[in-house]
């Protein structure tokens, strides 16, 4: 609604190319062509008067990061404030892109170019090459003297009304779904568990799952105290303690469980990896969610050592606490040099 080029888009947001080209514009909103506008010398090649109030721009900017906002969001807030107060803008929402990313060092720039420096005679913060390697005339200054260039003809697209720029209930979801989307994929998700996970937001193409998402072979929970080893119960323990914990302090099953995966991976750094399909179906059985209607799995608290570990409903043999027995057998959790070798690939059950 600002006139981003899709490449703006895609730098700021993250959000891949076709994703953008789909779902971001529509007949309202369309893409602008061709190659962004912007060039190196975007700032010192215009008039006085236009380097004001980028200036002016950039100061804004940087207010709202320093009070804690993110460069996207103060990059937005910024350019809605110039476009509130200036009826036809000088520069494009691109160009006010590309100046953050040199003003910081972020999105399309590597390294600082630009910075924000007072101005010794009007003490008007105006910007100037980082590091000191050109100080340009102060454009302040210069513009209260009524010193005007021509106009420069805006490059990139202006929004036409910006008094009426409104943000859809509808795109922010699909972005946060499309980003659990990814931080699932990464985690090494099956898509059908990406499925089951996604259905959890509100989107009526999806459709929760009516029985447990497994992928490969079943975890034996009728043989849960033999057929498991020790130490793969001990980190399916941690996985599901983490999540019960992050669920109980309202954090959302989507979020608890990724975070509840990279807690035990870090936990066990030393230990084969775990497959996230593998935790995604201990914390079905153990919290019932998912398609899991009947939990066969429960969080247990050891008298002897105080941890809480998993025990299994269905298996009739007296469950020990694995963390208990990786205490008084500590060789059954392998050292950093034997983890570490090329043959230690993941192994399940
Ligand atoms: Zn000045
Ligand atoms: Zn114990």
């Amino acid at each position: 609604m600002l006139g981003a080029c899709p490449r703006t888009i895609g730098w700021v947001t993250g959000l891949p190319n076709d994703f953008i080209r789909t779902k971001v514009y529509d007949a309202g909103h369309r893409a602008p062509r061709g190659r962004p506008p912007y060039t190196d010398d975007l700032v010192f090649k215009t008039t006085f008067k236009i380097q004001a109030e980028f200036g002016t721009f950039a100061a804004k900017y940087r207010a709202l990061t320093t009070a804690g906002f993110t460069p996207a969001s103060s990059l937005i807030a910024a350019y809605q404030h110039y476009l509130s107060f200036t009826p036809v803008p000088s520069f494009s929402f691109d160009e006010a892109f590309f100046l953050v990313s040199n003003l910081d060092g972020i999105w399309a720039c590597n390294t600082p170019t630009l910075q924000l420096e007072p101005c010794p005679r009007c003490t008007a913060r105006r910007l100037v090459a980082h590091g000191g390697g050109f100080t340009p005339v102060c454009a302040f200054c210069k513009e209260e003297c009524g010193e005007r260039g021509l106009r420069r003809r805006v490059a990139g697209r202006v929004p036409p009304d910006s008094g009426s720029i409104d943000v859809s209930a509808g795109l922010p979801l699909q972005i946060e779904t499309l980003r659990m989307q990814r931080v699932l994929e990464s985690a090494g998700a099956h898509p059908r568990v990406i499925a089951a996970i996604l259905s959890g937001y509100p989107d009526p193409s999806r459709r929760a799952p009516s029985r447990l998402v497994r992928v490969g072979k079943a975890l034996p929970v009728s043989r849960w105290s033999s057929g498991v080893r020790t130490l793969l119960r001990a980190q399916f323990s941690v996985m599901a303690s983490t999540f019960r914990r992050l669920v109980d302090r309202g954090i959302e099953p989507e979020q608890a469980i990724t975070a509840a995966f990279r807690h035990v991976l870090a936990a066990f750094h030393h230990a084969p990896p775990l497959s996230f399909n593998r935790c995604f179906e201990v914390v079905c059985l153990s919290e019932g969610l998912w398609g899991v209607s009947e939990p066969t799995l429960q969080l247990t608290d050891c008298e002897r050592c105080g941890s809480t570990y998993l025990a299994s409903r269905v298996d009739p043999a007296p469950q020990r606490c694995p963390f208990c027995v990786l205490l008084r057998h500590p060789e059954m959790y392998p050292p950093p040099a034997r983890a570490t070798a090329p043959a230690a690939t993941p192994r399940l059950l």
